[in-house]
């Protein structure tokens, strides 16, 4: 089986899989094709894929006779091009009309966003990992905005108090996000819809505001479910009030599948004091303030409001480091002893993954979209 790694679309700096991964992917007999370029988002050359074993094709000769393409984002394919094996994080559920093209065309695709989140999972979860840098540069962004010192100094010029940061969400980005805020010296509050956090969230030293009335999550998979009317309107208060106070705001929250929750007001940041900084990092489904916008500052009443989905990106090598780690272990899932495509969908992780196969839309909430 040929195994070609393609170059993403101009707007992406990170690359699949890294030249380190190339040589234990030739361990399991198969061939691995790069397009030239591939790496040069991530500061790696065409040389250091070849000198790990690789050999360079063009876009057209991978898409006329590799087996299985490996693409971050959604590849342009050919117009005609069939029967391929796809492996990236594609949002099908966003995307249920691109996925339907496909099907047509016969792909099997694989989204890595859609894998279970279950312990066996976790080291393929590409949420996870690129989440995690998400959050770590959020703060990073957010301290190199904000016209005033993050931690508390006291000195012969005078004292700083330290920075009030709010986090919304405190799933992986979320939690990052405390702990690089704390490793700053912010003081930090913390507001999410799920009481299992609360204990993570004040191991890291902030504050966890409660609200009542929280919905049952417990057959969700670990996410978060869409709340009642009535909790959003006590959240929303409990917000206010701490948004009032706060310096930075970065917001998390999403909800598996669906547009994420409005958690944040227009109203809400004009309280803001000027020279204050929110970064929104759900923005890619619609945004957790009624003012985000992706890829772009947004200033209200001398707030900055940043609205970034690929925030990852912005740590390039790293963030394919470990994009490629779970790329590999998920190829572990589907590649046999013998270099071979090996499905077996009778595991749920190959089955979670998998959105396409032989024509046919295999994700049931996938295919509920095309109706
Ligand atoms: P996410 O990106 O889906 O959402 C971010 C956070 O926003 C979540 O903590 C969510 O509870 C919160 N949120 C949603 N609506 C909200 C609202 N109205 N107000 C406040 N907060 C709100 O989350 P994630 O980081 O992808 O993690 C999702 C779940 O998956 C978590 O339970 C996490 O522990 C679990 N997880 C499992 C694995 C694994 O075992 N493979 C790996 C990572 C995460």
């Amino acid at each position: 089986m040929i195994i070609a790694i393609l170059k993403e679309p101009a707007f992406e700096s990170r690359v699949s899989l890294l030249p380190d991964e190339v040589a234990a992917l030739l361990k399991r007999k198969v061939t691995v094709w790069v397009e030239p370029g591939a790496g040069s988002g991530a500061f790696c050359t065409d040389d250091d894929y070849v000198k790990q074993g690789a050999l360079l094709r063009s876009a057209a000769e991978i898409f006329a006779e590799a087996d299985l393409l490996l693409a971050i984002n959604h590849p342009a394919l050919t117009p005609g091009l069939k029967n391929k094996v796809l492996a990236g994080v594609y949002q099908p559920l966003y995307h249920p009309g691109l996925m339907a093209g496909w099907a047509v065309a016969g792909h099997t695709v694989f989204s890595l966003d859609m894998l279970p989140r279950t312990t066996r999972a976790q080291s393929m979860d590409v949420l996870s990992s690129q989440a995690n840098i998400a959050g770590y540069k959020a703060v990073l962004l957010a301290a190199a905005q904000y016209p005033r010192y993050f931690p508390m100094l006291m000195t012969a010029a005078g004292s700083i108090a330290p920075a009030k940061v709010l986090i919304l969400g405190a799933g992986v980005a979320g939690l990052q996000a405390v702990a690089t805020s704390r490793r700053l010296g912010a003081v930090v509050e913390v507001f999410d819809t799920r009481p299992a956090v609360k204990e993570e969230v004040m191991s890291l030293g902030a504050r966890f505001v409660e609200v009542e009335g929280t919905a049952d999550v417990s057959q969700a998979g670990g996410y978060a479910v869409e709340q009642s009317e009535e909790f959003a309107r006590k959240q929303k208060a409990c917000i206010a009030a701490s948004i009032a106070r706060a310096d930075i705001v970065i917001t998390t929250a999403q909800i598996f599948g669906k547009k994420a929750p409005v958690l944040v007001t227009a109203e809400m940041i004009g309280t803001m004091r000027a020279g204050s900084v929110i970064i929104d990092l759900a923005v890619s489904t619609g945004g957790n303030t009624e003012l985000s916008k992706d890829n772009e500052h947004v200033v209200h009443g001398g707030v900055t409001i940043i609205g970034d989905s690929n925030l990852a990106a912005s740590l390039p090598f790293d963030a394919s480091k470990l994009y490629g780690k779970n790329v590999m272990n998920f190829l572990k899932l589907i590649i046999d002893d013998t270099g071979a495509l090996n499905l077996n969908f009778g595991d749920d992780l190959v089955k979670g993954a998998c959105m396409l196969h032989d024509g046919a839309i295999t994700n049931e909430r996938l295919n509920a979209l095309q109706a």
